[in-house]
């Protein structure tokens, strides 16, 4: 739903506002519809509409995670915003449930999603918050937005006041220092994949192109890249600063990291161990899902049948120092190898920056709050169990985070599997009563040991065994 809403609407105090509708806070938004007697509830997107990664729903792309890891169901398999109930209202079941798709399309979940957005009361697109402040006096928060028209320029300001805010504000494309002059100069496209289909065609066209990172997004651009290019004059390049094209971990037990149980563990581990513990888990979600990595090897094998080996150079462990411009039209990229300790470079036609994201800052936003936030010895915002801001006590509101919680929750926060649990934990929370029971357990693995059995190690003796054993 977009326009505006009254102010005098927007006075009235609510038990809930939203700062940005993407699955996270839409989830949240489906969910707290459902709660028995009703939620104060109201949603700001500074878009003018719910898209999700649009300049990645490459033909043929999924998601990572079963069609169950929807915006309600693992929560409320009864509520009408569940996948299933959208199909049904598409008249589409019957044909998903001969498909035997366990894995949608990403362009269905994003169609999905703008269905329930279309639909849920209380969510305001193209509404951009500029800050959160607390109100001692009233004992609320204070939303400060500014309504944009649909060239995205401001049109009014607004103000709403509200118990709890829920920040959902997602992440944001990261470039490396080292290519960032060159991804913000006009001319030679060196783009983010974020933004891959808005430049597909320059890319197919480019005389040479070369793709940086080898996450998912890496690989799929790479492939759909790759299938464009005449066999034998692909001229592509593909590079990594990992030491391997990985596969992503996808064992059912290793899947258990994306558990409330897990989640419950690593957020009771002490800080300096859940530090240690986080980069060591790159393959839970970092590395390649197993079918791109075998559908890139399998196009790179269909370009030999007919003899010679396609012009497609893959080289993981390499690290970009510095790139510039050869000319206006071409970029020259000067490679690391970081094992052979060798250096080279390399004038590519365009660049692909398949580069990650990183979370969107929320400083400026909050910087009304800085007096009452708590943080960490890294000076990150402290989080509670419940994905609240630790605040000080004179503050009696809460501010709850989605998907900004990895350094106190885990891996599983960007994970569209926890959706659905972490919006039911939020909004018990918000009720203080228990709209949505939750499972005690989740996962076969016992994370941890029960402190009743065994005698606290003391830190110092604590060491970290690998995750894999041979
Ligand atoms: C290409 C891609 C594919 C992915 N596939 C999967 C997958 O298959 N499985 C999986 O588990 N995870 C996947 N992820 C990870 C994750 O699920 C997604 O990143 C997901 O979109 C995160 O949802 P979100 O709600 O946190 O943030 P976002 O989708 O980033 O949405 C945040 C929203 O907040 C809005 N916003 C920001 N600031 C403001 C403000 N000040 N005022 C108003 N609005 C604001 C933004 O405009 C945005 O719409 C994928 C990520 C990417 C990039």
């Amino acid at each position: 739903m977009t326009g505006s809403t009254p102010q005098q609407d927007l006075d009235r105090p609510h038990d809930l506002v939203g700062v940005g509708i993407g699955p996270f806070n839409l989830s949240l938004a489906a969910l707290a519809h459902g709660v028995p007697g009703g939620l104060a509830a109201t949603f700001f997107e500074q878009r003018p509409a719910f898209h999700w990664h649009p300049g990645l729903l490459i033909e043929g792309a999924t998601l990572q995670v079963p069609f169950l890891a929807d915006l309600v169901t693992l929560a409320d398999p009864a509520s009408p915003w569940s996948f299933l109930n959208y199909l049904k209202g598409r008249e589409r079941l019957f044909p998903f449930y001969f498909a035997e798709k366990f894995h949608i399309q990403r362009a269905e979940y994003d169609a999905y999603c703008r269905w329930v957005s279309e639909r849920l009361p209380g969510l305001h697109f193209g509404h951009q918050v500029d800050s959160v402040r607390w109100n001692p006096e009233r004992k609320l928060f204070e939303v400060d937005f500014t309504q944009l028209d649909p060239d995205g320029e401001a049109a009014a300001l607004g103000r709403a006041y509200t118990r709890n805010v829920v920040l959902g504000v997602g992440t944001e494309p990261y470039v490396p220092e080292p290519l960032r002059p060159l991804a913000e100069a006009p001319g030679v496209p060196v783009i983010h994949s974020a933004d891959y289909l808005a430049h597909r065609d320059s890319l197919r066209a480019a005389g040479h192109v070369t793709v940086i990172g080898s996450g998912q997004s890496g690989a799929e651009v790479f492939l759909d890249l790759l299938r464009s290019r005449p066999a034998g004059a692909e001229r592509i390049t593909w590079l990594s600063r990992t030491e391997a094209f990985a596969p992503m971990e996808y064992s059912k037990l290793g899947l258990e990291h994306f558990t409330p149980d897990y989640t419950r563990y690593f957020h009771a581990l002490p800080e300096p161990v859940r530090g240690e513990l986080m980069p060591r888990q790159w393959q839970l979600h970092k590395g390649i899902d197993a079918e791109t990595i075998a559908a890139v090897h399998d196009e790179l094998y269909r370009r030999t049948l007919h003899g010679g080996w396609p012009d497609a150079v893959l080289t993981p462990g390499v690290r970009v120092r510095t790139a510039g411009r050869v000319a206006t039209t071409q970029v020259e990229l000067h490679l690391e190898h970081v094992q052979q300790g060798t250096r080279s470079r390399l004038t590519t036609d365009a660049v692909v920056l398949a580069t990650g994201y990183r979370e969107r800052p929320v400083d400026r936003m909050l910087a009304g709050l800085d007096p009452y936030l708590r943080h960490d010895s890294a000076g990150r915002a402290r989080i509670d169990e419940h994905y609240r801001l630790v605040l000080d006590p004179s503050v009696t509101g809460s501010v709850y985070v989605q998907n900004a919680e990895r350094h106190t929750h885990g891996v599983g926060a960007p994970d569209l599997g926890l959706a659905a649990w972490r919006s039911a934990v939020i909004l018990n929370a918000v009720t203080g009563k228990e709209p949505y029971p939750l499972p005690r357990r989740t996962a076969f693995t016992s994370f941890g040991l029960d402190a009743r059995e065994a005698p606290s190690i003391p830190s110092q003796e604590r060491k970290l065994t690998p995750l894999v054993q041979h």
